[in-house]
């Protein structure tokens, strides 16, 4: 019945929505889980709102993820850092005034399973190249496997969830318009023995502007955080050429975060050795969907990561 491009957290929420309805999926992931992603810090709404409803909460909350209890900000006219807690909010507070900040190749995978065991067929190792078209109406998709063979899987409706990089989201129709405000770029990479902000927020995410942007510090186990510098694009020229060192030279530039990271060592082996970098994010599709297709997702739109938005509308667009 339905096609599903794409087994992050927008196409796995939607494939086991749907096969709790009863209805036929299929996930189409073109990558081997688990597998690198950036979005680690969540919100409340996702993990007890819409995890809730894919009956995978439970299995979260025994993965040991830490606990996000709200934003610790340096920003702005205050000099001091100030915080915010997700229980100020009336229809927050109590048992679910908390998310969790997670490595994504591990949130990402229990949530695909989780898709699985609902029943969704979920074939990993696959892309889709294309939709295939009766008309004006998407029928399917073709795809390859992982040995190159090319396939075809016809659907009643194909769900592009494919993220941010893939091109099939151009098959629905309509423009991909860019916000020029939040063209920024970010280069991020991973440290161990970074400093905790002091409890009860030492799972906090910590966001800190300066003068060329702003820096996300999360923690994402008692020794490991994840670190990214989001840099306006003018400013662009400051992460050209080598990433080591221009990731330095931004922490140098940024006195909260160099203390921070004061005792701390980068991570330079495994899966999170790497320094990446995103851009061209903060983007809307100005048409969602044509008939037998939609977007969910990146695949659809992008806000600026600032207020950790990102996997929330991901899966809230899948509901
Ligand atoms: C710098 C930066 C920081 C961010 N920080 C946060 C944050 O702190 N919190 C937050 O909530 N969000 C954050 N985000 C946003 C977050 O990364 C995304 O919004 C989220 O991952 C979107 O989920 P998705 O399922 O739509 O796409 P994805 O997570 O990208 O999943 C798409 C999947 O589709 C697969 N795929 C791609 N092409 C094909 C194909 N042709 N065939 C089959 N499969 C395919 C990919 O392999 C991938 O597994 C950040 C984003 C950026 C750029």
């Amino acid at each position: 019945d339905v096609v599903v491009v794409g087994g992050g957290p927008a196409g796995s929420t939607l494939a086991a929505l749907t096969a709790m309805q009863g209805h036929r999926v299929l996930v189409l992931e073109k990558e081997f889980f688990p597998r690198h992603q950036i979005g680690e810090s969540l919100l409340p709404a996702t993990v007890h709102g819409v995890c809730r409803l894919t009956g995978v909460a439970d299995e979260l909350a025994a993965a040991g993820f830490p606990r996000k209890r709200g934003g610790t900000f340096k920003w702005g006219a205050n000099p001091e850092p100030w915080t915010f807690s997700f229980s100020v909010s009336p229809r927050m507070t109590g048992p679910t005034s908390y998310a969790y900040q997670v490595e994504r190749a591990k949130f990402d995978e229990i949530l695909l399973n989780n898709a699985r065991r609902v029943g969704a067929e979920v074939r990993e190792g696959c892309a889709a190249v294309d939709v295939v078209e009766d008309g004006e109406r998407v029928r399917g998709v073709r795809y390859t496997d992982a040995d190159g063979r090319e396939h075809r899987a016809s659907a009643t409706f194909v769900v592009d969830a494919s993220g941010n990089g893939s091109r099939l989201y151009r098959r629905v129709g309509g423009t991909r318009e860019y916000s020029e405000f939040f063209r920024s770029l970010a280069l991020y990479g991973y440290f161990e023995g970074g400093k905790r902000l002091p409890e009860p927020n030492s799972g906090n995410i910590l966001s800190v502007a300066f003068e060329s942007g702003w820096f996300w510090y999360i923690p994402l186990s008692p020794d490991l955080t994840s670190v990214g510098a989001v840099v306006r694009r003018e400013m662009a020229g400051k992460i050209r050429g080598d990433s080591g060192k221009a990731l330095a030279a931004l922490i140098a530039e940024c006195p909260l975060i160099s203390e921070y990271l004061a005792d701390a060592r980068r991570v330079t082996e495994g899966p999170y050795g790497k320094l990446r970098v995103r851009k061209d994010y903060s983007y809307h599709h100005t048409t969602f969907s044509r008939p037998g297709m939609i977007l969910v997702g990146d695949a659809a739109c992008f806000v600026d990561p600032v207020f950790s938005s990102g996997v929330h509308l991901a899966t809230y667009s899948s509901l």
